[in-house]
């Protein structure tokens, strides 16, 4: 039997409740084997109030700490320039044989995939699976999804799971301003966040 692995790609700046919650209701719905999480390396023009990759790495590999089926990898912030969705599901593929990949991401980011590099060949490549979230609805996700699969096929479903109205945005503009962002982020990320000064404005 193929193992299934689950691929949540993002900028995780910082990893939240949000992120956490989605991949895990992915985990249990489609008995994946694991999931890695995958955040993307350094825009070329980074604004002020962002973290580092070195940092977003740490306080993912924070997160994930507790659960055994939940990895990391830096394949995206190791290797230099613009990383694309594509070369890694075909890196994944080489290092994993008999593998189904699910990559999971929230509606607002799905949709978004006929702006994505390739996505016919990204969607060749491994299964979709979009986590509801607050701000976009369901119904709107559905056409728009129905929409992309008629323009470049592959397989792509939603998965509604509690819903959860954290965005690192948020996250980030609490931590600037001094509001408490407690409960909506492991506490060991919010405790490495104060400790580095991250998010502060200057
Ligand atoms: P930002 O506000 O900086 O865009 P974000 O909270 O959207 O941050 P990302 O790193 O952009 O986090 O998201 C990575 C992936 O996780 C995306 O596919 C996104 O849709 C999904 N995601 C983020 N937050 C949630 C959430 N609360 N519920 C479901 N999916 C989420
Ligand atoms: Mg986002």
């Amino acid at each position: 039997m193929k193992r299934k692995v689950g691929i949540m790609g993002g900028s995780f700046d910082p990893i939240h409740i949000g992120h956490l919650a989605a991949a895990n209701e992915v985990l249990n719905i489609y008995e994946l084997d694991e999931i890695i999480f995958v955040p993307t390396g350094d825009p070329p023009h980074k604004e002020e109030l962002r973290a580092h990759a070195f940092h977003r790495l740490m306080m993912v590999n924070m997160a994930v700490l507790s659960n055994d089926r939940f990895s990391v990898s830096d394949i995206e912030i190791k290797n230099p320039g613009k990383s694309y969705t594509l070369n890694t599901l075909i890196e994944f593929h080489k290092i994993y044989k008999n593998t189904e990949f699910y990559f999971i991401t929230g509606t607002d980011a799905v949709i978004d995939i006929p702006n994505w590099h390739e996505p016919e060949e990204v969607l060749k490549l491994c299964r979709f699976i979009a986590a509801s979230r607050p701000g976009i609805s369901i119904e709107e996700a559905v056409e728009k999804i129905k929409a992309i699969r008629k323009r470049f096929g592959g397989n792509i479903e939603i998965l509604k799971v509690p819903m959860l109205q954290i965005s690192s945005t948020d996250i980030r503009e609490r931590f600037r301003t001094g509001t408490s962002a407690k409960y909506l982020l492991p506490e060991c990320v919010e405790q490495y966040i104060i400790k580095n000064g991250l998010y502060r404005e200057i």
